[in-house]
């Protein structure tokens, strides 16, 4: 078996005792494989394995690799996206998991229009507050989902969020707990459900499937250190 296999294998496991501890299903929790910085080649070999959902976090990247992998795959944009970008972003991807602001959101809408399109996207939450993180605060994520009647081009799925970093996964637990929380008071104000919880990564999946996680974005777990990935 190659590295990736065999990792994509643990990583199933993880997944499904994760998803045994909390009472929930496998199916419930659909795997990001985070493969930003790693090549085409790389790309492939994972979805060789059987890899279908694909994150990636730079635009200018994402356009250079896409049309080198295989065309079944689906992708995920997770990083923020500045305005330039949003024409780029929405022929190249099939979600947007981090749309941090109103006027991103109405860009995206105008966007999508003159495309003819209609692009599913999840708040990304600043749960934890920290200066050098995007996003909504809690309260202002709870405000701003009023606004999304004025973007018929966007289709509101959910919230993601990222823990700070931590050695201990168990550290990321209050604001997985806070993320959903907020989901809950986004889905009262909406009246409407809001399907996916997009947290979790390679130091604290496990923790996010606890708390309800439905997309969680691994790179490392899968693919090896990224500092590694220009090597050879
Ligand atoms: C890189 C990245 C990930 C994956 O991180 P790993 O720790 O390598 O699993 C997940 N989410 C976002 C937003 C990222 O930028």
């Amino acid at each position: 078996m190659t590295d990736i296999a065999e990792n994509l294998a643990q990583v199933q496991q993880r997944i499904t005792a994760a998803c045994n501890r909390a009472g929930r299903s496998h199916e419930e929790v659909q795997l990001v494989a985070v493969g930003k910085k790693f090549t085409a080649e790389v790309i492939r070999e994972a979805a060789d394995c059987g890899l279908t959902l694909f994150g990636e976090n730079r635009v200018q990247e994402a356009k250079a690799k896409i049309p080198d992998c295989p065309g079944h795959l689906r992708w995920h944009f997770i990083g923020n996206l500045q305005t330039n970008k949003c024409r780029d972003a929405i022929m190249l991807f099939d979600m947007l998991h981090a749309v941090d602001s109103l006027p991103l959101a109405e860009e995206l809408n105008k966007r999508c229009n003159h495309a003819a399109k209609v692009m599913p996207i999840l708040l990304e939450v600043n749960v934890s507050g920290e200066g050098s993180k995007h996003g909504f605060t809690p309260e202002s994520a709870v405000e701003s989902v009023e606004a999304f009647p004025n973007f018929p081009q966007l289709e509101l799925h959910g919230l993601m969020t990222m823990a700070p970093f931590s050695r201990q996964p168990e550290n990321s637990r209050p604001y997985f707990q806070k993320l959903r929380e907020v989901k809950s008071t986004c889905e009262d104000k909406l009246g409407a459900p809001l399907p996916e919880l997009s947290m979790g990564m390679s130091g604290d999946f496990e923790v996010a499937i606890e708390e309800g996680a439905t997309l969680i974005r691994l790179g490392t777990t899968l693919f090896g250190t990224r500092a590694q990935a220009n090597k050879d």
